[in-house]
């Protein structure tokens, strides 16, 4: 069984301008047409059972139509989605209430998109709140190639805020291995805490030794497979990820297991 973590689409009529212009502004290309149609053949041709996606609100005013899209999509052939909520939006824990209510078993947070630091006090009270909705909380970390400077959830900061959330059972995920491009600093501040880290756009950009140091240090129970498809093509990662020398039970935490847990999903048959 593979679950990918960490994917993104668009609603049909916005997914091809959409794409465009994230890739000219990453300079990157995308690996599927950013929408569930294609999002659906690249899990078919990769074997990937489940693919969690994460949508981002880049202003207040986005509440509306990305969580109604995300419900609308949420919980259909192997698709899971998360919702989007601004950090600006005043009225955040009503919003959050509405996600809960939708269905949605998480939120995504993108401090550059956002233009929030991940320790201000406007994300801590988002994350703290959604924690204790039970909700996910995955955030962005690291730089966004995309985006210009400064980053808004470096390792530092994200330790910060970990410390602020004051929740035992908070369930938090760093994208990227916890910053992307900065990964000595998340081998300081991040590894060995207690947060999940998602493989998303983490593979190949550092060395594979570091990236098996990473896992190892941190605990494969506290990795989550995961692409950040488009932008990186869930086979290759895949591949890239089976290839490291790590134990079968190893894989199995983080292929799927791991994920299960978070998602409340028993695992009730024999599928590896
Ligand atoms: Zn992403």
């Amino acid at each position: 069984m593979i679950i990918d973590f960490h994917t993104h689409i668009y609603p049909d009529l916005i997914a091809a301008r959409t794409i465009k212009l994230l890739e000219e502004s990453g300079n990157i290309k995308a690996y599927t047409l950013g929408n569930l149609a294609d999002l659906k053949r690249s899990m078919k041709e990769n074997w990937i059972d489940i693919s969690v996606v994460l949508p981002v609100a880049t202003k207040p005013s986005q509440f509306e139509t990305i969580n109604s899209f995300a419900a609308q999509i949420n919980n259909r052939d192997g698709i899971l989605s998360f919702g989007g909520l601004h950090p600006d939006t005043e009225n955040y824990r009503e919003e959050l209430d509405k996600i809960k209510q939708l269905g949605l078993l998480g939120i995504k947070l993108h401090p550059d998109y956002q233009k929030t630091y991940i320790d201000d006090p406007k994300m801590i009270r988002i994350i703290q709140y959604a924690t204790e909705l039970g909700l996910m909380v995955t955030i962005h970390g690291g730089l966004d190639i995309g985006l210009p400077n400064p980053i808004h959830c470096t390792p530092e900061r994200a330790a910060n805020m970990l410390g602020e959330i004051h929740n035992p059972k908070a369930k938090i995920i760093l994208a990227h291995m916890g910053g992307y491009a900065l990964w000595d600093e998340v081998e300081k501040h991040i590894i060995g805490k207690k947060v999940y880290l998602d493989t998303s756009y983490s593979l190949g950009m550092m060395e594979d030794e570091q990236f098996v140091r990473m896992v190892q240090n941190h605990g494969a129970d506290r990795v989550l497979f995961a692409t950040d498809s488009p932008w990186a093509d869930q086979g290759e990662t895949f591949k890239h990820l089976r290839k490291l020398e790590f134990t079968e039970e190893e894989f199995a935490y983080i292929l799927y297991k791991n994920a299960l847990k978070l998602l409340g999903m028993e695992e009730t048959k024999e599928t590896d």
